[in-house]
Order: C-alpha cells, then sequence, then structure tokens
C-alpha cells in the first residue's frame, strides 16, 4: 500500500476524549473512529488489525475442533423468553420492534440462539460432542462505555458453544477451550492469566476469566508471582491428548480476581502473591444444563433415553483485543504491534520522494517485497523526514526500511525494529532478505 494513497486520516495532537493510551493511540494512528457513544467504525489500518487477530482467534478455534458458522445480530424475543433472560438481562439489552411489533433484540451473546439451532437439528448421542463457534458483533447498552473499544457497546467477539452427552465431555469440551484459549493469547504476543471466576448472569459452577495484566484494566487481580514468567506453549499438549494434567497444572497456580480473592484463606505467602490490575479478553463456562433444560435440548441416549445436553460457552473479546494489545504494548513513541498482528510488517520510508534514485530504489523495493508476499507500507508521501519517522513511530509497525539518497551512494539501506529501537545499514539486498 502507497501511504500517499492510503486512507490513515493521523491526528498530531492528543484528543481529549481518550483517557487511557489505547484508546489514545488508536484514535491517533487513524484506527478507529467512534460514530456515537461506544460504536466504532473501523477505518482501513485498524480494520487490519482486528482481521489479524480475528483470524488466529479462528485457527485456534479449528485446531480444537469447533466449527465456524455465523449466526444473526438480531434475535427473537421468544428465545430470551423461553430461557428466562428476557427479564433478567435488563437494560443492557438493546430491544428493538419490527414493524410487525414483533419483539426482536440486538444479541448480547448467543446461548438461546444456538441451542435452538441445536436443538432443532441434534436427536441422537450418536451427534455428539459438538462444539459451534461464530465472530460476530454484539450489542450491550453498557451504562459506561469508554476506553475506546475496550468497552464498547458494539463489540466483536468469538463465541463458542459446546454440547456433550454428560459432565466427562463437557469437563474435556472446556479443557480444549481452555487450551486454545491459552495458545491463542500467546500468539498474540500476550501473557493471559486464566483466574478462577465468578459465573455472573450466565451462570454454572466452572469458569475461568483470561486476563491480561495492565495498570487502566478494570478488574483487581491476584496471582502467583510463578505466572509472570511461564511460558505455557512449551509444555502444552496437542488437542487430542489427555488435557486433565495441563489443565491441572495451570489452574493449581493461584490466580483470582478480586470477587474470588480472599486474603485469609490465599495459600501464597505475600512475598510470592502479585496484586495487580488486568483486563478481561476471555472468558469461558461450564453451566451444564442451564439452557438444554428450559428449551428442551434433549437427544436419545444409547438405551433410547432422553438425555438433556452438558453445555458450556466460551468467549473472546476480539475487538477488546486490539485495545489490549496495545495497552500492553506501546512507548513514548506510539504503539509496537507484535509481529502476528501488525497491520504490515514493513514501513518503507523514502526519505526524498522525487529525488530519481531513491524513487527507483523504493518503487523496487516495493515491488519485489509485495511479490514476496510481505506486507509493505510504503511512505511515498512528500513530507519532512521528520514527520515520516513520527507517522512510522506511532503506527508501529514492526520493521522500517529507511533508503535515503546518503545511504544509496554507499549502497545501504537503514533497518529498524520498532520494538527494541535497533538500527543496521546493511545492503538492500541484505536487508530484502532479512524481511521474506
Ligand atoms: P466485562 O466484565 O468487561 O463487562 P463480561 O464479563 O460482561 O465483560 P462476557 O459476557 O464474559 O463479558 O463476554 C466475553 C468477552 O467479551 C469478555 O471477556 C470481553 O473480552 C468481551 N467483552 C464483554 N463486554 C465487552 C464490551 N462492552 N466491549 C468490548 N468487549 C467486551
Ligand atoms: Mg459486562
Ligand atoms: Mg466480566
Ligand atoms: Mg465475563
Amino acid at each position: 500500500m502507497r501511504l500517499s494513497a492510503y486512507f490513515l486520516p493521523t491526528l498530531k495532537e492528543n484528543p481529549n476524549e481518550a483517557q487511557i493510551v489505547s484508546h489514545r493511540l488508536m484514535l491517533r494512528a487513524g484506527m478507529v473512529r467512534q460514530t456515537s457513544a461506544g460504536i466504532y467504525a473501523w477505518l482501513p489500518l485498524g480494520f487490519r488489525v482486528l482481521k489479524k487477530i480475528e483470524q488466529i482467534v479462528r485457527e485456534e478455534q479449528n485446531a480444537a475442533g469447533a466449527q465456524e458458522l455465523l449466526m444473526p445480530t438480531i434475535q427473537p424475543a421468544e428465545l430470551w423468553k423461553e430461557s428466562g433472560r428476557y427479564d433478567d438481562y435488563g437494560k443492557e439489552m438493546l430491544r428493538i420492534r419490527d414493524r410487525h411489533e414483533r419483539e426482536m433484540l440486538f444479541g448480547p451473546t448467543n446461548e438461546e440462539m444456538i441451542t435452538d439451532i441445536f436443538r432443532s437439528a441434534v436427536k441422537s448421542y450418536r451427534d455428539l460432542p459438538r462444539n459451534l463457534y461464530h465472530i460476530q458483533w454484539k450489542f450491550r447498552d453498557e451504562i459506561r462505555p469508554r476506553f475506546g473499544v475496550m468497552r464498547g457497546r458494539e463489540f466483536l467477539m468469538k463465541d463458542a458453544y459446546s454440547f456433550d452427552l454428560d459432565a466427562d465431555g463437557a469437563r474435556r469440551s472446556y479443557q480444549k477451550m481452555f487450551l486454545a484459549y491459552l495458545r491463542t493469547f500467546a500468539r498474540l504476543g500476550m501473557k493471559a492469566i486464566p483466574m478462577q471466576a465468578d459465573t455472573g448472569p450466565i451462570g454454572g459452577d466452572l469458569s475461568h476469566e483470561f486476563i491480561i495484566l495492565a495498570e487502566t484494566g478494570e478488574s483487581g487481580v491476584f496471582c502467583d508471582k510463578e505466572w509472570l514468567d511461564l511460558d505455557v506453549l512449551a509444555s502444552a499438549p496437542g488437542f487430542d491428548d489427555d488435557l486433565t494434567p495441563f489443565f491441572e497444572k495451570y489452574t493449581n497456580i493461584y490466580a483470582a480476581t478480586d470477587e474470588k480473592h480472599d486474603p485469609a484463606t490465599s495459600p501464597l505467602k505475600p512475598e510470592e502473591l502479585v496484586s495487580a490490575r488486568g483486563i478481561e479478553v476471555g472468558h469461558i463456562f461450564y453451566f451444564g444444563t442451564k439452557y438444554s433444560a428450559p428449551l428442551g435440548a434433549v437427544v436419545a441416549g444409547p438405551n433410547g433415553e432422553q438425555i438433556t445436553v452438558e453445555m458450556g460457552s466460551y468467549g473472546i473479546g476480539v475487538s477488546r483485543l486490539v485495545g489490549a494489545i496495545i495497552e500492553a504494548s506501546h512507548d513514548d513513541a506510539g504503539i509496537i504491534w507484535p509481529d502476528e498482528v501488525a497491520p504490515f510488517k514493513v514501513g518503507l520510508i523514502n526519505l526524498k520522494t522525487g529525488d530519481a534514485d531513491c524513487d527507483r530504489a523504493c518503487d523496487e523495493l516495493y515491488r519485489d517485497l509485495q511479490a514476496a508476499g510481505v506486507e509493505v507500507l510504503y511512505d511515498d508521501r512528500n513530507e519532512r523526514a521528520g514527520a515520516k519517522f513520527a507517522d512510522m513511530d506511532l503506527i508501529g509497525l514492526p520493521w522500517q526500511l529507511t533508503v535515503g539518497p546518503r545511504g544509496l551512494k554507499n549502497g545501504v539501506v537503514e533497518m529498524k525494529r520498532r520494538a527494541t529501537g535497533e538500527r543496521e545499514e546493511l545492503p538492500r539486498d541484505a536487508a530484502f532478505s532479512k524481511l521474506t
């Protein structure tokens, strides 16, 4: 992409409405634009990051055996009356009437709808287990939308739903999602700690919140300091292995939100305990027959008996993650994208647009990198070098490749790693092969 043609409305000044760094940087980097309270348009740069995160989430869900489908955003109220949640959900639910005065709602979550789809199609134990998920926009009329996309009203969530014949099966489904979540967050370059959590209005008896530590987090959290330097992927089993040892190992290292933490019963000595703030980026629940019983999601068992299926649900805040990653990875100059989610891998900076040698060298690099499948944002604008560097640091691409007249005379370009600030001058071809 050529920056001269790209829709990237960056801001020089800090916007007044943004209280936390990720919100400020997302606005300044031209990633999103608020259209009303807690509702955002995703501009091209932000949209690329959102899609990258979504894809990593998808790959791990698929690897765990979950199957993607897509349910609508608008749901009929009847389903929620069947489960009893239509009244319980309260003002967070956006209620809508269609032209026939039928009661509808914009889905805040999909337990009822997936249970309805399941019950209409699955009649036998032979068709279990199943795990179905989608990545779809949700609406919750949050009382205080704030912090940009971190607490929006409209937000993108991955939500998966498991169906099993019995509690043992449901536990295994839960463990698979537990592993998929640890893998997903690690791939996103983040340390998310699974914490015992209250099950809240969704209900049930086994639940973990996945929380990343950040000063601006809304939850108070407590964990064993061992968590801080754990490499969960190093010892992770495959999805088809027995997951119980792994699950027990990681659920036995202490971690709890302030709702669950009790200093009187905490097993840790004060020097082993980390007390911090955290951002909830995912949440998994096992809730048994809470929805399958009232909605009648029943299958015939091996002896023809009727069995109410055991369910769990598993959410990841895909759009919240964009903000959460920035909270965890930035400096004074701007965002520092982890490689896996960066909107482009390389920012190519032409220090002297209009200079025949610089233009030619940059055009060739741009063409060759793209041909090699590398995502490049090419700053070909007629701007001061300082402004180009500042914009590149602000949008945080992992690599910057700078081409200027002086370097070209000596046959070199400059490569900078955004995360460390390390710079290196090297021949054009050497830079090219480092990036491909
Ligand atoms: P919170 O405690 O932050 O209000 P929640 O517990 O109500 O979140 P869940 O019902 O567990 O949320 O939904 C699953 C995931 O969806 C959350 O872990 C979070 O990452 C994301 N999420 C929930 N509410 C929002 C929101 N208003 N804006 C962005 N993401 C959200
Ligand atoms: Mg909430
Ligand atoms: Mg919560
Ligand atoms: Mg939650």
